[in-house]
């Protein structure tokens, strides 16, 4: 193993001990990289809403327990594995969902990783960013350019790449409008700045007016207030120019009935994609609808290595400016009460210092 400068044996993290919450700061020991991993000094993490998904139970899949949550971590190598010949001490790098994959399925030799049967998940099957010192496999590692902003650049590497892959998952062309739905949330609010930097046209759509300011301010044509909107399907469809709605739908939120809405007002021949994971939620469309209008309908799950790359690129050349709240770690408990209750406009990130 190769490391640079003092690696305490124990650290500060949040720790969920039991599903259903709340986590607990407190003193655990940092792991060490086994010969494929790095150690990563993570400075800061993006709050995603998967993390409260994970504290609460909400997904048919079971989490480790105890669990550190978080994994969307920026921050500085300080150790690498034998094995670990692309990434040295003192490197910028980045933990994501995927921390790590088989590397030898079907999907993951065709770079389609976030498939593979056997993932790590960080901050879900294994220890995530909501502490100093977490593990990475190398391979998936997001590679951040040497004096990049940790702070902003940390929503990128779940939220950024997300919406960045679906944006491409949803066939999208330069000049055409998408909807984004649960524009003024984490998602939303990144989704809104790569469609801006794709020629993309975006109608936002989410609740009060603090976030409809947010979603303006990000680049949207249109706000659609999902609480005061007396007929949301008729508004969408008038904030596209010629009537017909948007070519595309990006569903990001946390709760159903917008899933069963989409398709309404999405163009004929348009497509939908589903990425929000609201608990024990369904889809529903009309059956004839969405064959007379030749409607597709799909999900799109965070991305590959490349996506990892390109969303940061984009990130690198000055073109993503979301909004993001910087807390200390150990106010993560207050961060999901707000997120819980829908009322962070943008996205927190934990600063792991304090
Ligand atoms: P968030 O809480 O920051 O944002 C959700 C937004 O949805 C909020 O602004 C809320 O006001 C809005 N909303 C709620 N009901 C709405 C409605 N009826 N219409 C319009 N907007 C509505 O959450 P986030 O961190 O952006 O995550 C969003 C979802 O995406 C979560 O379920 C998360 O687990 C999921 N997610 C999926 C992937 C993936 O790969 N598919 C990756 C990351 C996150
Ligand atoms: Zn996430
Ligand atoms: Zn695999």
């Amino acid at each position: 193993m190769a490391a640079n400068g003092h690696i305490p044996s124990e650290q500060w993290a949040m720790v969920v001990e039991k599903t259903g919450g709340p986590c607990v700061y407190k003193k655990i020991p940092v792991a060490k990289p086994g010969p494929d991993e790095v150690l990563i000094n993570i400075k800061y993490s993006g709050v995603c809403h998967t993390d409260l998904h994970a504290m609460m139970g909400d997904w048919p899949l079971a989490t480790k327990m105890p669990l550190v949550g978080g994994h969307e971590g920026a921050g500085v190598i300080v150790a690498v594995g034998e094995l670990v010949t692309d990434l040295k001490p003192g490197d910028l790098a980045g933990l994501k969902w995927l921390n790590g994959s088989c590397m030898s399925c079907g999907y993951c030799r065709q770079a389609d990783e976030p498939l593979c049967g056997e993932p790590l998940l960080s901050g879900y099957t294994v220890d995530g960013t909501f502490q100093q010192y977490a593990i990475g496999k190398a391979a998936h590692v997001a590679r951040i350019p040497q004096g990049t902003d940790l702070q902003a650049v940390a929503p990128v590497l779940c939220a950024g790449i997300t919406v960045y892959k679906g944006l491409k998952e949803s066939g999208i062309c330069p000049g055409q409008t998408i909807a984004i739905v649960g524009a003024g949330g984490g998602l939303g609010s990144l989704a809104l700045q790569y469609a801006k930097a794709m020629g993309i046209h975006a109608i936002a759509i989410d609740g009060g007016a603090e976030k409809g300011q947010l979603c303006k301010e990000s680049g949207a044509v249109a706000y659609v207030d999902f609480m005061s909107s007396k007929n949301l399907v008729q508004e969408v469809k008038n904030a596209t120019s010629d009537g017909l709605g948007p070519h595309a739908v990006l569903l990001l939120a946390v709760s159903e009935k917008p899933f069963q809405q989409a398709t309404e007002y999405v163009r004929a021949r348009g497509t939908v994609v589903c990425i929000g994971l609201p608990a024990n939620a369904f889809l529903k469309a009309s059956v004839f609808d969405t064959v007379t209008r030749m409607i597709n309908i799909k999900g799109s799950y965070v991305g590959n290595r490349q996506d990892t790359a390109e969303a940061i690129d984009f990130f690198s050349r000055g073109l993503i400016n979301a909004p993001f709240k910087v807390i200390g770690l150990s106010k993560l408990n207050e961060v999901y009460e707000m997120m819980h209750k829908g009322q962070i406009a943008g996205r927190y990130v934990v600063d792991t210092s304090q």
